[in-house]
C-alpha cells in the first residue's frame, strides 16, 4: 500500500532521510521508534507530501505521489494524519471540525457529512460532545476528535506522529484504545510513538530509526527481546 524506495531528503546540508526503503502492506500496523531527531516525523511528512524529497520514489497503491493540484488533495485525504498537537479549529464545534474537510475536499453535502461525523464521533466515544468547542474538551478528547476527522475522509492509511505525547498520562490510554480498535478493524497504520506497550501489543512490525536511517525493521517480539544493533539496544535501555 505504501512503498518507499531509496528515499533521500536533505534540510540544507543535513541528510535527514538516508536511502529509506519501507513497505507497508494493507492492514499492517507499523510502529516507528527512534531517538529524537532521527527523522521519524520527516518520514511521515514525506508520505503525505508535506515535504519534498531529493531522490527516490514513494508509491501509494502502486502510484507515485501526485505533485500538486487535485491529485495532491486526494492523496492528503487518502492518507489520514494525526499529529501530536491536535490542530482543531478553535472557533468551530467538534462536529464542524469533523465535517469541514468532508464538505470542502470530498464534496459531501453538509447533512451527509454531519451524519457521518456523528457516527465517527460515536465510534471514538464522543457523540455527546459534538456541539462543544475544542477548548471545552480534554486533550485526550481533542485527539480523538482529530482521529475522527481523519477517518471521515475514508483514508486508506493513517499516519500517527506521537499522538499521545502531548497528553496527560491518564488520557493516553483512551487514545491508544481508539488506535487499537482501528488496528483490529484492519486499518493500515504507521505510528510514531514512544508507547512501547502499544508497539508490543498492536504492531506487526517495529521500524527503528537512527540518524535518518532505518536501522531495524522486525517483528515486535524480535525487536524487543533481541535488538540487533547497538543503537537500538542503547535506545531501549534508556526508555524501558
Ligand atoms: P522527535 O522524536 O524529536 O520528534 P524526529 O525523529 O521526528 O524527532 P524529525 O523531526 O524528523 O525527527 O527531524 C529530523 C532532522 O531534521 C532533525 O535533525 C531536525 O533538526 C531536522 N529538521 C526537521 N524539520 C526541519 C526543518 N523544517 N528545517 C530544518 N531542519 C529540520
Ligand atoms: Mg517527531
Amino acid at each position: 500500500l505504501i512503498e518507499l524506495r531509496g528515499v533521500n531528503k536533505y534540510y540544507g546540508q543535513s541528510h535527514v532521510l538516508q536511502d529509506i526503503d519501507l513497505t507497508v502492506s494493507r492492514g499492517e500496523v507499523v510502529v516507528v521508534i527512534g531517538p529524537s531527531g532521527s527523522g521519524k516525523s520527516t518520514l511521515c511528512r514525506t508520505v503525505n507530501r508535506l515535504e519534498t524529497i531529493e531522490s527516490g520514489r514513494i508509491l501509494i497503491d502502486g502510484r507515485p505521489l501526485p505533485e500538486e493540484g487535485r491529485g495532491l488533495a486526494r492523496l492528503r485525504a487518502e492518507v489520514g494524519m494525526v499529529f501530536q498537537s491536535f490542530n482543531l479549529f478553535a472557533h468551530r464545534t467538534v462536529l464542524a471540525n469533523v465535517s469541514l474537510a468532508q464538505i470542502k475536499v470530498r464534496g459531501r453535502k453538509k447533512e451527509d457529512a454531519d451524519r457521518r461525523s456523528l457516527r465517527l464521533l460515536d465510534r471514538v466515544g464522543l457523540a455527546s460532545q459534538a456541539d462543544k468547542l475544542p477548548a471545552q474538551l480534554s486533550g485526550g478528547q481533542q485527539q480523538r476528535v482529530a482521529i475522527a476527522r481523519a477517518l471521515a475522509m475514508d483514508p486508506k492509511v493513517m499516519l500517527f506522529d506521537e499522538p499521545t505525547s502531548a497528553l496527560d498520562p491518564e488520557m493516553i490510554n483512551e487514545v491508544l484504545e481508539v488506535m487499537r480498535q482501528l488496528a483490529r478493524e484492519g486499518m493500515t497504520m504507521v505510528v510514531v510513538t514512544h508507547e512501547m506497550g502499544f508497539a508490543r501489543s498492536a504492531a506487526n512490525r517495529v521500524v527503528f530509526m537512527a540518524d535518518g536511517r532505518i536501522v531495524e525493521d522486525r517483528t515486535p517480539d524480535d525487536f524487543f527481546t533481541a535488538p540487533e544493533s547497538e543503537r537500538a539496544r542503547d535506545f531501549l535501555s534508556k526508555i524501558l
